[in-house]
C-alpha cells in the first residue's frame, strides 16, 4: 500500500501500473493523487486509476499479475476501466506444474477454543437444528407447513433446539436420476443432512412415487437406492403413505416423528471443543475492487490462522478461481491434488463450453459497477481468501470431506449454490464477504457477513458484521482484521453471539447444483 500526497490509492504490490481510488465520493478530474499525477477524468470509489503512461498492447498490472491488455493507449491520471482493457485468455491447464516438493506446513496455533455440540460421530455443530429433508420438491407445501407448525407449538417446549429448518430442494422427479451427473444433486441432498449442525437427527418426507427414493437419502455420496436396500425408515414419512387419511394425519404423523427427535437433540449441550473442529466455509458475493485487498486478505489471514490451529476451511467458486488457478496449484500438498484441482477446472470449462456459456458472463454488472474489470481481476481477488496454506484436498460439488486443513471445494460462483454444496460438505461456519452489499444468509449454519469498504458496511450496518474496508482507509491493518474475524468466528461458532442476518431471519433456499438434464 502507498500513500498519496493528497488522496490515497492503493497498490498491491511495487509492479502494479494502476492503483485503487480509496475516497467514499470518488475523485473528480484535477484532484492529485500519488506522485503528483493528477486525474484525467472522474472516477468512482473502487474503480482503478493509471500510475503510468500504459501503451497500446502492454500489460495492466494488479496484484503483480496482468489482468489484461490495454487496448488504447492509457495516460497516467485516466481512468482505468473494462472498455480498455482486453482479457487475457485464462491459463491453459495443460502447461501447469504439478508441484514436486511439499509444501511447508504453518507454524500450529495453539490454544483456542469454542463451545460447540459435539455429535455422535465425532462432528461438532455450532447451532442445534432439528432439519427436515425431503426427496422431491412435491412435498415442499407440506414441509414449509409442518416445519411453521412444530416451530410455532413444539419448538419452544425444547430450550436447547435453536431451531427447526425445511431442507426443501428442486431435485427428486421429472429429472434424469440415473446419469452421471446425477450423482452430484444426489449426494449433495445426502450430505447436507449429514451437517454437524443436525446432531444426526434428521427426518425425511417423501411422496411415495419419486424417482428418487428417500431411502437412499439415508446413503452418502450419491448412492441410489435398489430394492435390495434395507432402509433404516424410521426417519421417513411418505405422504402418499395408506396409513394416512387426510392432511392433518400426515402433518400430526410427521409431528410425533420431530417431537421424538426434538427430545433428543434437547439434550444436546454445548462443550469446550478445540478450534480443529471448525470447517469454515469461505465465499464472497456482490464483489468490488475493493474485495481483493480488503475482506478477502483478510478472510485469508483468518483462514491461515483456522488451518493452524488444526481446522478446515473450504474455499470454492471454480468461474472465480479458474484465472489464478496457476497460482493454486503449486501450493497443493502433492502431485495428486495439483492434478485434481486441475481436473475440476477442466470438468467446469467443459461444462461452460457445453452450455455455449462464455466465462466473461462472470463479473456481473455490479461488480464491474464496482471497479472489477474483468474476471482476471476478480480471481486474482478472490484467491486471497484462501490465505496461504498448503491446499490438502480437493473436493467435487456435494462430497464431504475427507480431512483437515486448507481444501478446495468445487462449486459453482453462484451464491446460494455455493453455499449449498458447502453445507453438503460439512461447513459449521459460513464467512461471506461482500462490496456491494448482498442479504444473502442460510438458516442451518451462522454466516458472518464482512464488508469489503466502509461506505456499504456503514449504510448497511445492521446487516454486515464486520467492516474490513478499515483495512484500506489504514485504519486497520490485514492482520489485526483477521485475528479479528478469527475471535468473531470462534464466537459465533460458540453462540455468544448472533450473526447480523440471523437476527434479521435473512435466509435464502437451498439451490442445488444439477448439471444434468431435466426430463
Ligand atoms: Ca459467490
Amino acid at each position: 500500500m502507498s500513500e498519496s500526497d493528497t488522496h490515497i490509492v492503493i497498490k498491491t504490490t511495487e509492479t502494479d501500473n494502476v492503483g485503487i481510488i480509496v475516497h467514499s465520493g470518488g475523485l473528480k478530474k484535477g484532484d492529485r493523487i500519488k506522485n503528483g499525477i493528477q486525474l484525467r477524468e472522474n472516477i468512482p470509489m473502487g474503480h482503478k486509476v493509471a500510475l503510468q503512461n500504459i501503451g497500446e498492447g502492454e500489460k495492466i498490472i494488479r496484484y503483480g499479475q496482468p489482468i489484461g491488455f490495454a487496448n488504447q493507449l492509457i495516460s497516467a491520471g485516466e481512468w482505468v476501466n473494462s472498455s480498455k482493457i482486453t482479457t487475457p485468455e485464462p491459463p491453459d491447464l495443460k502447461s501447469i506444474p504439478l508441484p514436486e516438493t511439499s509444501v511447508p506446513e504453518l507454524n500450529p496455533l495453539e490454544g483456542y477454543t469454542f463451545l460447540g455440540f459435539r455429535n455422535q460421530d465425532g462432528s461438532v455443530g455450532t447451532k442445534n437444528v432439528l432439519g427436515i429433508t425431503t426427496s422431491v420438491q412435491c412435498v415442499a407445501g407440506f414441509t414449509q407447513f409442518v416445519v411453521k407448525k412444530i416451530k410455532q407449538e413444539i419448538l419452544p417446549k425444547y430450550p436447547n433446539v435453536d431451531d427447526v429448518v425445511a431442507l426443501n430442494h428442486s431435485h427428486g422427479c421429472g429429472v434424469a436420476i440415473n446419469v452421471p451427473a446425477a450423482v452430484i444433486p444426489i449426494r449433495t441432498i445426502q450430505n447436507i443432512s449429514t451437517n454437524p449442525n443436525f446432531g444426526g437427527e434428521v427426518l425425511i418426507i417423501g411422496l411415495g412415487c419419486e424417482k428418487l427414493r428417500p431411502e437412499s437419502l439415508l446413503l452418502a455420496n450419491g448412492t441410489t437406492a435398489d430394492t435390495s436396500v434395507t432402509p433404516e425408515i424410521s426417519n421417513i414419512m411418505m405422504m402418499q403413505d395408506d396409513a394416512f387419511s387426510g392432511f392433518s394425519a400426515m402433518a400430526e404423523g410427521i409431528i410425533q416423528m420431530a417431537e421424538t427427535r426434538l427430545k433428543k437433540l434437547n439434550r444436546h449441550k454445548r462443550e469446550i471443543c478445540p478450534a480443529s473442529e471448525l470447517v469454515v466455509g469461505m465465499q464472497c458475493g456482490g464483489s468490488d475492487a475493493f474485495s481483493g485487498i480488503t475482506s478477502n486478505p483478510a478472510a485469508g489471514f483468518a483462514a491461515d490462522l483456522i488451518v493452524r490451529a488444526g481446522g478446515s476451511v473450504l474455499f470454492s467458486e471454480v468461474t472465480e478461481v479458474r484465472d489464478a488457478v496457476h497460482l493454486l496449484v503449486p501450493r497443493a500438498i502433492n502431485a495428486e491434488v495439483g492434478n485434481a484441482l486441475i481436473n475440476e477446472m477442466k470438468w467446469y470449462d467443459d461444462y461452460l463450453m457445453l452450455g455455449q456459456a462464455d466465462r466473461t458472463a462472470n463479473p456481473a454488472p455490479g461488480n464491474k459497477t464496482g471497479g472489477l474489470s474483468n474476471i482476471v481481476e476478480k480471481a486474482l481477488g478472490s484467491v486471497a481468501k484462501s490465505g496461504t496454506s498448503p491446499i490438502v484436498d480437493v473436493l467435487g460439488p456435494g462430497e464431504k470431506i475427507r480431512r483437515k486443513g486448507l481444501i478446495f471445494a468445487a462449486t459453482p460462483a453462484s451464491d446460494f449454490i455455493c453455499g449449498t454444496l458447502q453445507l453438503a460438505a460439512g461447513m459449521n461456519m459460513h464467512v461471506f464477504m461482500t462490496g456491494r452489499g448482498t442479504p444473502y444468509g442460510l438458516p442451518m449454519v451462522p454466516v458472518i457477513k464482512v464488508g469489503s469498504n466502509s461506505k456499504l458496511s456503514a449504510r448497511w450496518f445492521d446487516i454486515i458484521d464486520l467492516d474490513a474496508g478499515q483495512i484500506a482507509t489504514g485504519e486497520k491493518t490485514i492482520e489485526e482484521m483477521g485475528w479479528e474475524l478469527f475471535k468473531m468466528i470462534l464466537e459465533v461458532a460458540s453462540g455468544k453471539k448472533t450473526v447480523a442476518c440471523d437476527k434479521l431471519g435473512l435466509h435464502n433456499d437451498l439451490v442445488l447444483f444439477n448439471p444434468g438434464p431435466v426430463t
